[in-house]
């Protein structure tokens, strides 16, 4: 909303809840089921022909697919519907990478009712057990052998349950891919991508579970790494077929070779946007505006300043009761902000079954060394207390 008042650009929020701005918003707030697409769609329509749009955004994975069919219904630029529903399903984005020949985990999609002890002994591991359409690593678990395989299988199978949309549902079982891991944020213009930001995460991702914790931008990566990273992800937004918008997407880096683990039409989720900066001091969400409502586009040159974010990760369950440190954690040098994000009172629940953090680090500075020293001191200066 902030980078939109600045351009001056008219927002009009759809949102299957009523948003906290609602009393602001008033005839410029449409309440839409999101699962509805048809509906929806129908009635972003017939808005527009009151008050044309000329860009439908969307802010997060739950309004992709929405997004991309009225941006069809409307002749708006657009990603072809089919290309959101294979980006949102990891078992049609596993068999588009591997159709256009990018390495994937190996992988095999099971009905979460299937009796996990009589295919354990057939899998190879370590194996990765997770969702079909989850995100924040929600119900994604590492499993080393046929032993503990049944254990995780009926775990992330209740996790499906719980979050099911429909009674048919499904689990992916996949390769474990070791190796360290990036992310790239990019912009979609007709079908050629320009990154914007690489990030590397600097802490182990190697599970049970997969709990991000710490972003750092420029990467450290040499040239070469980071030109394949860059090529590697243009090809699996073209084998995904998406066109126009922002991606974030993640890759590991494996014998010496690249593994797509995933490519999102939208931009980096939570408040991570905020480590980015182009040109002049453009934010990611004016790029993404700029680009949507077809507005000129200054440079938008990543700044060169190491800069970095800390997703909280909530380590224990139980009801928080406060976050004590705080202020030392803002004092420490290069720390430019904290924001926590759950409220006292309210239930933690960690990964894997939980889908949230506790909130963000924010460091900038002369090195992403620096920025990523910062961001660990003024975390270990956090304690968080809860109570059962
Ligand atoms: P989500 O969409 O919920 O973030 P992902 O499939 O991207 O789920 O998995 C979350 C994280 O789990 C990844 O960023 C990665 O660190 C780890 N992970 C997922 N699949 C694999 C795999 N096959 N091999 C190694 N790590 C994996």
């Amino acid at each position: 909303m902030e980078a939109a008042r600045a351009l001056s650009i008219e927002v009009v929020v759809a949102s299957p809840h009523r948003p906290a701005l609602a009393p602001l918003m008033e005839g410029r707030l449409l309440r839409l089921d999101f699962e509805k697409i048809h509906d929806s769609v129908a009635s972003i329509v017939s808005f527009a022909s009151k008050h044309p749009l000329d860009a439908v955004v969307a802010v997060d994975d739950g309004g992709t697919r929405l997004a991309s069919a009225a941006g069809a219904a409307l002749g708006l630029p657009h990603n072809p519907v089919a290309a959101v529903e294979a980006a949102s399903n990891k078992a049609l984005a596993r068999a588009a990478f591997r159709r256009a020949g990018l390495r994937t985990p190996g992988f095999q999609v099971l009905s979460i009712d299937r009796d996990p002890t009589t295919l354990a002994s057939a899998l190879r591991y370590p194996c990765v057990v997770k969702p079909l359409d989850l995100s924040g690593s929600q119900g994604v678990i590492r499993a080393d052998d046929e032993s503990s395989l049944p254990a995780v299988f009926e775990r992330v199978a209740a996790i499906v349950r719980s979050c099911a949309r429909d009674t048919h549902s499904y689990l992916l079982i996949e390769d474990f891919i070791p190796g360290r891991e990036v992310a790239v944020e990019g912009l979609l213009r007709s079908g050629r991508l320009e990154v914007l930001a690489i990030f590397d995460k600097p802490d182990p991702l190697d599970g049970p579970f997969f709990e991000e914790t710490i972003y750092v931008t420029p990467s450290r990566l040499g040239r070469e790494w980071q030109d394949s990273i860059a090529q590697t992800t243009a090809s699996a937004t073209g084998a995904l077929g998406l066109v126009e918008g922002p991606i974030h997407a993640e890759l590991r880096i494996s014998d010496g070779d690249l593994t797509v683990l995933e490519v999102a039409p939208r931009s980096i989720g939570g408040l991570c946007a905020r480590t980015l900066r182009f040109g002049a001091g453009m934010s990611l969400e004016e790029v993404i505006l700029r680009h949507a409502a077809g507005l000129p586009m200054p440079d938008h040159q990543l700044e060169a300043r190491a800069a970095g974010v800390m997703m909280l990760p909530i380590r224990a369950a139980g009801s928080l009761e406060s976050v004590n440190g705080q202020e030392a954690a803002r004092r420490v040098p290069e720390i430019e902000d904290l924001v926590l994000t759950i409220p006292p009172g309210e239930r933690l629940v960690p990964l894997p079954e939980g889908d949230r953090y506790l909130g963000f680090l924010f460091a900038r500075g002369r090195q992403p060394s620096s920025v990523e020293a910062a961001l660990r001191d003024a975390y270990s200066r956090l304690t968080v207390v809860t109570h059962d």
